[in-house]
This record gives structure tokens, C-alpha cells and sequence, in this order.
């Protein structure tokens, strides 16, 4: 029995590294290994779905560089363990939501066709959070587009996003916003969102923005008011 086992899990390995190689011939990495920096159970603490539960896939590796980011141990993608797709699709399956928010760092820089397509057979509800810096892959069911200045989205991205969430900075941003909202289609929802460190100075500012500007909406990072991650 034992003897049994140890050869249906070191064949399932077999089969992960003969996949790996096959596929990093084309990529620099395979969508069957992803360099996985964190996944939790928590709620969505921005944005549309703010306050609907989910399970987090945090991919890691992002080349935009943004100033603000509050996830910068997120850029260097090899310090990331890879992971094996399928045990990460196990974990999300078992979380009761049925719903994955796959973040990073920048996760369409892998191919995400495979994990998409295994969980959408499990009718999981697939969001992705992105900058639109890379081409899409995979299927999804909500795209939040949040632009960056250095690195701006694709005009793919900016046609299939569901929402578009705009980090408000300092006043520049709010062009930022219009620029990007100028060229979304037209049932995309608009949030302006005010970066963390910044925000005492630029929310009355936000507030009078969309006062004047009534098609924006306010997206807060409430998961930093609860405490949750
Ligand atoms: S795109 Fe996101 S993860 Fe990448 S640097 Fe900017 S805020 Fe950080």
C-alpha cells in the first residue's frame, strides 16, 4: 500500500516536470509552476466587489516599478517559490466562496490560461486585479484595470476591463484617470482610489472631484480599516 503511494505521487511529479519542460521551451515560465508569493481566504477590500469574500492568489513578479506600491517584495519574481498550479487549484477549491481574486505584482506576466480554465470547469468565479501592462490570458470573469503611469495598459486590457481603478496621488492623477476612462467601453465602472500614504491630503480632494464629476465612484482600502489582509 505505502509502496503504492510512493508511486502515484513521485508519477504526479513526474508529470508536473515533464510538463514544466516541455512548456519553458516557449515561456520563460510554465503556467503549470507559478511563483506563488502568498494566497489567503480574506474579503475584497476594494474596489466593486468590495466586502464579498474570496480566496487571494498572489502572484509574484512586477517590472512597472511604481513608487507607492505597498507590495514591492512582490517584484523580484525568483524569490517566490514555484508552485505547483494544481496544488494551488486544490487550496482555492476548497475555500467556501468559490471565487478566486488573482493579484500580484503583475500577474499577466505568466500564462494564466491553464489555472483559468481548470477552476472555470469548477464554475469558480475568476477575478483578475492587473495593470494592464501585459497581454491578457485566461478567461475571467471581472478584469480590474488599475493603470500605472509607467507602464501603461494595453489597449486589449482597456477594452475588456469590468471596472477601472485609478491610485490618486497627487493632482495629476486625476488626468490620469480621464485619460484611461476616455478610452474604456462604456459599462466599465470608474473608481478613483486615494494611495495610502497620500490619502488625508488628496481625499477632500477626491470627494470634491466626484461631487463635480458624478460618473466616478470612491474605492477605499477597507481591508486596512478591518485589519485583514
Ligand atoms: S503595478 Fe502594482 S505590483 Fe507593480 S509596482 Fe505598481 S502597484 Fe506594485
Amino acid at each position: 500500500m505505502r509502496g503504492t503511494m510512493f508511486f502515484i505521487i513521485f508519477a504526479k511529479k513526474l508529470v508536473t516536470i515533464f510538463k514544466f519542460m516541455l512548456h519553458s521551451e516557449l515561456r520563460p515560465y510554465s503556467p503549470y509552476l507559478l511563483p506563488i508569493m502568498e494566497e489567503f481566504y480574506s474579503l475584497q477590500g476594494e474596489g466593486f466587489h468590495t466586502g464579498k469574500p474570496a480566496y487571494f492568489l498572489r502572484i509574484g513578479g512586477c517590472d512597472v516599478g511604481c513608487f507607492f506600491c505597498d507590495v514591492k517584495e512582490s517584484w523580484d519574481a525568483s524569490k517566490h517559490q514555484l508552485t505547483n498550479t494544481d496544488e494551488v487549484i486544490g487550496r482555492i477549491l476548497a475555500n467556501p466562496s468559490k471565487a478566486v481574486v488573482v493579484t500580484g505584482g503583475e500577474p499577466l506576466l505568466y500564462d494564466l490560461q491553464y489555472l483559468c480554465h481548470q477552476l472555470k470547469e469548477q464554475n469558480v468565479l475568476l477575478f483578475l486585479e492587473t495593470s494592464g501592462s501585459e497581454p491578457i490570458s485566461g478567461q475571467w470573469d471581472w478584469i480590474c484595470l488599475s493603470p500605472k503611469h509607467n507602464h501603461p495598459p494595453l489597449e486589449e486590457i482597456l477594452s475588456l476591463a469590468n471596472e477601472l481603478k485609478v491610485i490618486i496621488y497627487d493632482d495629476k492623477d486625476f488626468e490620469w484617470a480621464e485619460e484611461n476612462a476616455a478610452k474604456i467601453k462604456g459599462n466599465c465602472h470608474l473608481f478613483l482610489q486615494p494611495e495610502w500614504s497620500n490619502s488625508q491630503i488628496m481625499m477632500p480632494k477626491i470627494v470634491d472631484y466626484v461631487l463635480q464629476h458624478p460618473k466616478w465612484r470612491i474605492s477605499l482600502q477597507s481591508h486596512k480599516f478591518m485589519n485583514i489582509p
